[in-house]
């Protein structure tokens, strides 16, 4: 089935590929019946989007975890800052605004779970066998290491995990993502599946 999205997805703010979003999609809807789906990074929701027209066809749901207040590339003076998503009030960056926007023009709030909290805190208590995980949330090797630690265990077997932002070669993108597929490839836990653009992907055995 090719998704079928509620909003025309150029209009969301965000960092993913057609291809990858495609793909999320397609390994969202496989593993509904295995258990919940969950994502670390959700910005302004385009990941979100594909994700959660997924779950929906399947009465499913996604956890969207995000505290966001972004990384470090999206902070006043750095490259990927967006001055529309700066909260000069208490001077921090702040997407969860445009975030429920997006979430309510794509009707997803019935499917889509927000949790504003930094990835390490929102697992301290988690215990939902989970269908699918998500990892694009903070780039740096201790972010990407916390995420992996944080998520990976709480995915059944035959569930997916999803690792965003690979770049094999160090000149073309940071390492973290990276380092974390590399440990769940070596981890012996996971059937690796061909990478689609930066997204790579594995199924738990
Ligand atoms: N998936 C999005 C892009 C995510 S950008 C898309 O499709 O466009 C990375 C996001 O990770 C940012 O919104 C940032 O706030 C969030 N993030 C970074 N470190 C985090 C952490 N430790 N806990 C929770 N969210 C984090
Ligand atoms: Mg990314």
């Amino acid at each position: 089935m090719p998704p079928v999205l509620p909003v025309d997805i150029n209009t969301v703010k965000g960092f993913l590929a057609e291809d990858e979003g495609e793909a999320l999609f397609q390994h969202c809807l496989a593993t509904a019946a295995l258990g919940p789906c969950l994502e670390v990074g959700s910005y302004c929701g385009k990941s979100t989007i594909y994700l959660g027209a997924a779950a929906k066809t399947r009465n499913n749901i996604v956890y969207a975890v995000d505290h966001h207040r972004g990384s470090e590339e999206h902070q006043l003076g750095e490259a990927y800052h967006d001055p529309d998503l700066y909260d000069s009030g208490v001077k921090l960056m702040d997407s969860f605004r445009e975030f429920r926007i997006n979430m309510r023009k794509a009707d997803l709030e019935q499917t889509v779970v927000p949790i504003v909290s930094p990835s390490a805190v929102a697992s301290r208590h988690w215990a939902t066998p989970l269908g699918m995980v998500f990892i694009d949330g903070g780039h740096s090797w201790e972010a990407a290491l916390t995420d992996y630690r944080s998520w990976v265990t709480h995915i059944v077997t035959g569930g997916i995990l999803a690792i965003h932002d690979i770049f094999p070669d160090p000149s073309k993108g940071g390492q973290a993502p990276y380092d974390i597929w590399k440990l769940a490839k070596a981890s012996g836990l996971f059937e690796e599946l061909p990478m689609v653009n930066t997204l790579g992907l594995f199924r738990r055995v």
